[in-house]
Order: structure tokens, then sequence, then C-alpha cells
């Protein structure tokens, strides 16, 4: 078996990832450090920012390419890296930990044989073998994991794993592969997705509101603040259930995860089950009436009182600093 990585990138609307270059980002180092090969792979129609994962370290890019695979389908996608994989071998299988990475890393996993090990936020090499981390029990642990496995499969937690440029590396050799026939046994019909507005799990900045904003119409609060801010809306759970705001905007373990820059939340008080979307992000600043609320315990700046009163001053102060 060769010991060569693969990285699977994803396309959305013809454009590739962010969260697939830090993938690009991490095979590349990983090659670096046990002196072998990488490549990357994408499937879709036309692309259009191919070229970039040059400068992220790694020039090979294999497409294959057909207008039916242009959106994601479980059975297309996995047959065509299935077939690709067998005949290159590859020991190390690196995908981002997105909604289809969620759903594709296993598929492939089980028709390779391989370990697969999901949502991982830090790799080590320690004794030439790879040593994961990964977020457990809706964050409150860490657990650390090696592979016994030959072929192993490895999410990485998008928005975790920085973007390392090489601004000197050379020109990506790009091989299309027109696919013949295409298998659509499973495939995705719809995207709901909100017009316009950033996704939370791709924002670097996220303001999200909870039930603290006593009404719907609050979260205009949140908008205008996310709006200068160039941010994401978030949600808690509580006021998704309650109908205020869509359940594409919910954090927490039964909303999306999400690891920006910043994360300011709310009228948000820290349950469990909202940590485990976004106790990942590099910066917390939590706004919350109660000064003992639990955001405040993971929070790295906080603000005690009235978010209905602090928002609108919030928005003014960063408004005069950026014009
Ligand atoms: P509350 O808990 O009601 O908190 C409101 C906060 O606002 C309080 O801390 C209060 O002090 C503060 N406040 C009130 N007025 C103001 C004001 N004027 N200004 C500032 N602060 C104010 N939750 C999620 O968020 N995401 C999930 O994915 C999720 N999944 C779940 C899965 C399961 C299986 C279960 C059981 C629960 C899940 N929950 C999830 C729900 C979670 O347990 C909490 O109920 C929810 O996060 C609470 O939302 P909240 O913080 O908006 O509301």
């Amino acid at each position: 078996m060769s010991k060569n990585i693969l990285a699977i990138l994803e396309q959305r609307d013809g454009k590739i990832k962010k969260s697939s270059f830090e993938v690009v980002s991490m095979a590349a180092k990983l090659a670096n450090m046990f002196n072998i090969q990488a490549e990357t792979v994408v499937i879709g129609d036309h692309i259009e920012n191919l070229n970039d994962i040059s400068i992220y370290g790694i020039n090979k890019l294999t497409h294959f390419k057909h207008k039916a695979v242009s959106i994601y389908s479980t059975s297309a996608y996995a047959k065509i890296i299935k077939e690709y994989a067998d005949k290159a071998e590859f020991q190390y299988i690196l995908m981002s930990n997105t909604a289809m990475g969620k759903d594709l890393a296993p598929n492939i996993a089980v028709k390779l044989g391989a370990g697969i090990i999901p949502d991982i936020t830090d790799i080590t090499v320690s004794e030439n073998e790879l040593l994961v981390t990964r977020p457990v029990y809706a964050g409150k642990a860490l657990q650390q994991l090696t592979f016994s496995s030959d072929i192993k499969v490895l999410t990485l937690r998008p928005n975790v794993f920085p973007l390392i440029k090489n601004e000197s590396a050379t020109k990506a050799e790009i091989n299309v592969i027109e696919i013949e026939s295409v298998d659509l046994t499973n495939r995705v019909v719809d995207f709901k997705k909100a017009d316009g507005k950033i996704d939370v799990a791709e924002a670097d900045i996220v303001v999200a509101g909870g039930r603290g904003l006593k009404e719907p119409e609050n979260f205009k609060l949140i908008e205008n603040l996310a709006d200068i801010l160039g941010a994401a809306v978030g949600a808690s759970r509580a006021v998704v259930d309650a109908g205020w705001r869509s359940h594409n905007e919910q954090v927490g373990q039964t909303g999306k995860t999400v690891s920006p820059s910043l994360y300011i939340a709310c009228g948000i008080s820290g349950a469990i089950q909202h940590l485990a979307g976004m106790s990942s992000s590099k910066y917390i600043v939590a706004i919350n009436k109660d000064k003992d609320a639990p955001i405040f315990g993971i929070a790295d700046y906080g603000i005690a009182g009235d978010a209905l009163e602090i928002l609108p001053l919030l928005t003014d102060e960063i408004k005069k600093v950026k014009l």
C-alpha cells in the first residue's frame, strides 16, 4: 500500500469551500511530516476556483466531472472515491466535517474497510503515529485517539484548522475525468438556504441570540450588529423551537457546530447542548442579565446587563470604529 494522503474537497455552486482548503492545508502539513505525497479530489460540474489548491501546498488535483454530480449524491460520490482510492491505495483520507463530510466519510470508510475518526479538532504526530483529539459528551471532554486500521479516514471540524498558504508553491496539475455513468441511488434533491445570508457554520463571526431577547422582533438588534460585522446570525434552540428563528440558524448539539473567530452570545444561558456547538470558537463574548449564567464560564469577555440596551450601544460604537 502507498502511504499517501487523499484530501477530498467539497464544492457548492461550483466553488470549493473554505473548509476544504483547511483540509488541504492539513493534508500538505502531514505529507511534509511523514515525507509522503498528498493529492486532492473534487467531484462536480464546472468548478471555478480549482487552481486555488496550489497555494495551500498540494499540486495534484483530480476533478471528476459530470452535470449530475454538481449537487452532492452519497451513492455517486462514495462510488467514485472508492474506485479512485482502490487504485491509488491511500493510507490517509481527509475531509471536512461538514454535512457532506459527515455523510460521505463513513460511507467511504465502510467501502474501504477503513477506520474512521470524525470531528477532529487537533492532530499531532507521536512516534510516527497520528494522535487525534475530538470533543465528546457535548464538548464536556476531549478524547485522544490513534488508529489501529491500515486505512484511516479523518474528518476535520470546520474553522478549527488554519489555512496554511505557500506562496511559492508550483501551479497545480489538474486532471479532469469526465464520468460516463453516475449512480444516483441517493442524492440531495433540495438545499434550503437562507437567501443572501451567510451560513452560520461557515461564518468567521457569529452573533447569536437566545430567549433573553424576549420577543422575535428584538432579533433586529442581532441582525443590525451582524450586518456591520459581516457576521452570520445564530440562535439557541429555545428561540428556534418557539418559531422565532429558522432551524438553519440553530447552534448546538441538535443544530450546527460552529468555530468562528468571534462568537457573540446575547441572552443565551449557556446550556451544555448550546455549548456543544460553539465552545471551540476562538473568542467568545457573552451578554447576559444574570452574572451567574453558565455562558460566562466559557466567555473570554462578558457583559452582565440587558442585551436590549447593550446591543444598540455596541452596534453604534462598532459603526464609529468601522466608518
Ligand atoms: P434560556 O435558557 O431561557 O436562557 C435565557 C438567558 O437569557 C438567561 O441566561 C437569562 O439570564 C438571559 N436573559 C434574560 N433576559 C435578558 C436580557 N434582557 N438581556 C440579556 N440576557 C437576558 N439548545 C441549543 O441552543 N442548541 C441545541 O442544539 C440544543 N439541543 C438540545 C438537545 C437536547 C437533547 C436537549 C434536551 C436540549 C437541547 N437544547 C439545545 C436546549 C438547551 O438545553 C437550552 O434549553 C437552550 O439552549 C436554552 O436557550 P436560551 O439560552 O436561549 O434560553
